[in-house]
């Protein structure tokens, strides 16, 4: 039987004002997920409505920080035991394969949970060291009403980022999850439902970009746009909440490079290697998509890197023994294939994969795949392909991986791998990216602040780093002496 879900609205789940819906579907098979109230511009004023009121007044206004963080804290004990749940909900969404959802995706993203709640209670303005004449003060206060905009990779933890830090600092939430993949949040919202989330704290409004996701980033009474997804879509997000000039936090594309010395560890930088670009289909923001190898240890370090991604399974999402599923879509199926051959007709060649994958269903299977004498000027390694395909690129030394590193429009990730520990200090200064991972990839912690810079990006998720982008300082300054007020001596 075909599942319905509704908005969330102000604790209620209703229809759509225009009846609408949309049909999400399981990329793996194309079997129907369910059937999804679709929002427009009216059900996402409704939603902020809501999360104003919620903001402004009723249990939530009027809950301490410590209940805050506690009843955070209680939804996160929820989530856990729905967390096997939620992750075979999150792989039928998007095709992550299971062991992903739910060794990975889900741990990190009630982890994340448990940290903003813990820290609910520690968000604490200054005492600033004022003269004996005054008193200065900063209080640090919730904005009011967030939106959250997030993308179909990671649809649990990405909306997580932005939910957790925003409401263990007192502000409301509306999230517009991508029209891909809108059951996990909903699902997910349940729990906090259960778990005694006043109304209107939480309110989710499903559909498609334009029509939902633009009206509430352009939305007067929204007080920040979070958002994660394509640098193309970031750029309009951004124009939208400039129309209130509203603070914007972006986590946009990347083209990460992952550099490997020729004294690294030859084991862990192919195991490393392979898990930054593959994970997730390589549908990761952060992935490690141009591999520089150093020249002298290049054929040895390739020979052990092919073989063990020509090992890699790809299939059905649900099977714990896969390590790859489909692509999220026929269209990024497309995108994919388009710029293989483009890396083609630049000169580049195939070394493995390249291709759609028949075997692995009739879902959007690809190969993994390795681009070889791929060149850093080549379409392949300057956009962002959001799939399994690496391209690899020589250099000679330090200085020249530095600058082909660097020599990007992005600036979310990066990797170095070597034994050299002076080398790895200095490439962490030189190269200009969010995180600088040294001997591993694509690793998350919920303490660790994770953001871009240059075209992908600005602000920090995750960390203490997180709370700033929810919360405005504001200064209190008392007077203690009257000697200052009569300037005019009149
Ligand atoms: P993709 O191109 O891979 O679908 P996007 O960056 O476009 O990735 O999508 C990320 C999120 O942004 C989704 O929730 C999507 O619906 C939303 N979105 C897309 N276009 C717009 C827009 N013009 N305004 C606001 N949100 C948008």
């Amino acid at each position: 039987m075909t599942k319905n879900y509704k908005l969330f609205i102000g604790g209620k789940w209703v229809e759509s004002v225009t009846g609408k819906t949309f049909n999400s579907y399981n990329p793996a098979t194309g079997e129907l997920n369910g059937v999804v109230a679709e929002a427009n511009k009216e059900d996402v004023d409704l939603a902020v409505k809501a999360a104003r009121k919620a903001f402004e007044s009723g249990p939530w206004a009027e809950m301490s920080p410590s209940d805050r963080g506690r009843l955070l804290y209680r939804a996160a004990q929820a989530l856990w035991q729905k967390a096997d749940m939620l992750a075979e909900v999150e792989s039928r969404d998007n095709g992550l394969p299971i062991n992903e959802t739910k060794f990975i995706a889900m741990p990190a993203m009630i982890d994340g949970l448990e940290f903003y709640a813990g820290l609910a209670n520690k968000i604490q303005g200054e005492t600033l060291s004022s003269p004996g004449n005054r008193l200065n003060y900063t209080l640090k206060e919730p904005l009011g009403v967030v939106a959250a905009i997030v993308p179909w990779n990671f649809p649990l933890m990405l909306t997580m980022w932005k939910l957790a830090p925003a409401l263990a600092a007192g502000n409301t939430i509306v999230i517009k999850p991508a029209e891909q993949t809108p059951i996990s949040i909903l699902e997910m919202v349940k729990v906090f439902q259960e778990a005694g989330i006043p109304d209107g704290v939480i309110n989710v409004v499903p559909g498609y970009g334009p029509t939902a996701g633009q009206p509430l980033a352009e939305h007067p009474d929204v007080d920040k746009v979070a958002f994660t997804g394509s640098t193309a879509t970031g750029r309009l997000i951004m124009q939208a909440a400039s129309k209130n000039l509203r603070p914007v936090s972006l986590e946009l594309g990347g083209k990460s490079p992952n550099i490997i010395f020729d004294d690294a560890n030859i084991e862990d930088a192919v195991n490393g290697s392979m898990f930054g670009i593959y994970f997730a289909q390589g549908q990761v923001c952060a992935a490690g998509s141009r591999m520089f190898v150093q020249e002298s240890v290049y054929d040895k370090f390739m020979d052990a890197f092919v073989k063990k991604v020509q090992n890699i399974r790809v299939g059905n999402p649900l099977d714990p023994t896969t390590q790859m599923g489909p692509q999220v879509s026929g269209e990024q199926l497309a995108r994919i294939e388009s710029y293989v051959a483009s890396g083609l007709e630049e000169g580049a060649n195939v070394l493995i994969g390249g291709k759609r994958n028949k075997d692995a269903g009739n879902g959007h299977f690809y190969t993994p795949t390795i681009l070889e004498n791929v060149t850093n000027q080549m379409k392949v390694a300057r956009e962002e392909i959001f799939g399994p395909v690496l391209s690899v690129i020589r250099f000679k030394d330090e200085e020249d991986a530095l600058r082909k590193a660097n020599d990007t429009i992005y600036g979310l990730a990066s990797g170095v791998w070597t034994n050299d520990i002076k080398r790895a200090h200095r490439m962490a200064k030189g190269i200009k990216a969010g995180t600088v991972y040294i001997n591993t990839f694509s690793m998350l912690d919920s303490t660790a602040p994770f953001g871009g810079t240059k075209q992908s990006g600005f602000g920090r998720e995750l960390g203490m780093q997180a709370l700033d982008m929810y919360t405005e300082t504001k200064h209190v300054w008392v007077d203690l002496s009257r000697e200052h007020l009569n300037w005019y001596g009149v």
